[in-house]
């Protein structure tokens, strides 16, 4: 049974193949195979541990003749075309743009883009920017204590995101749901602690600017 986070992607897998990458224990493709969500996929590994994991569960489940299971990094396991669907999940915002800029020539059949990463999301944002991407549904979602986003995207027409869609995401800032207001009001808060940890040392007057302004950006956002 997948967690409450990867159904959420799930949910958003279109088409009849799709591609996991840092598939990890291959849950996913694994699960959409099986519901007949998909008929193929193809599991993406770069560490040689997790790829096993991947190759062994694919196994078990007797999915090896539709489940792919490839080792390398990021969207080299995948031609350009292969896929409907791209999910790139359990890492950081950084990770997955780096990812996704890196491999952006396996990208010009525009296979929908589903990414939930655990911290950093606008480097994801600004990375669909680049790709020339639209964010088409965000979500955010918490399971024990974890708040997270999942940003889905298109390739429409480009789109434009002020700082604070970067930051906060465009549709989930239209919605302002309790768990939004959750993630960053404990942000926020974060953020004055650290303020009033450093307001009176002279050598971070800088970090303290910096700070300042994020916290005027965050008070304009939650309220
Ligand atoms: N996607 C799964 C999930 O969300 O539950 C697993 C997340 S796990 C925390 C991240 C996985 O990404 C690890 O197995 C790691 O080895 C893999 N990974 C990290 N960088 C990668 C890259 N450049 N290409 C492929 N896999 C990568």
């Amino acid at each position: 049974m997948l967690s409450k986070r990867l159904e959420q992607v799930a949910a958003y897998v279109t088409g009849t193949t799709m591609a996991d990458i840092g598939s990890d224990h291959a849950y996913l493709p694994i699960a959409l195979v099986a519901d007949g969500k998909v008929t193929s996929a193809v599991a993406g590994e770069v560490v040689d541990g997790p790829f096993q994991a991947a190759v062994n569960n694919v196994r078990a489940h007797g999915l090896t003749h539709k489940i792919a299971v490839r080792k390398g990094s990021g969207l080299e396991v995948i031609a350009d075309g292969e896929v409907d669907s791209i999910t790139i999940c359990g890492m950081g915002g950084p990770l997955i743009a780096d990812i996704l800029l890196s491999g952006m020539n396996k990208l010009n059949s525009a296979p929908r883009l589903i990414l939930q990463s655990n911290i950093h999301t606008a480097s994801v944002r600004a990375a669909l920017i680049k790709l020339g991407y639209t964010i088409t549904a965000e979500e955010i979602i918490k399971e024990k204590r974890h708040i997270y986003e999942i940003v889905v995207a298109d390739k429409q027409q480009p789109m434009t995101l002020t700082a604070a869609e970067l930051k906060f995401g465009p549709l989930l800032m239209a919605e302002r749901s309790p768990l939004f207001l959750e993630k960053w009001t404990r942000e926020y808060n974060h953020l004055q602690r650290v303020k009033e940890s450093i307001k009176d040392n002279p050598e971070q007057t800088e970090r303290l600017k910096e700070i300042e302004q994020q916290l005027i950006m965050f008070k304009e956002v939650i309220g």
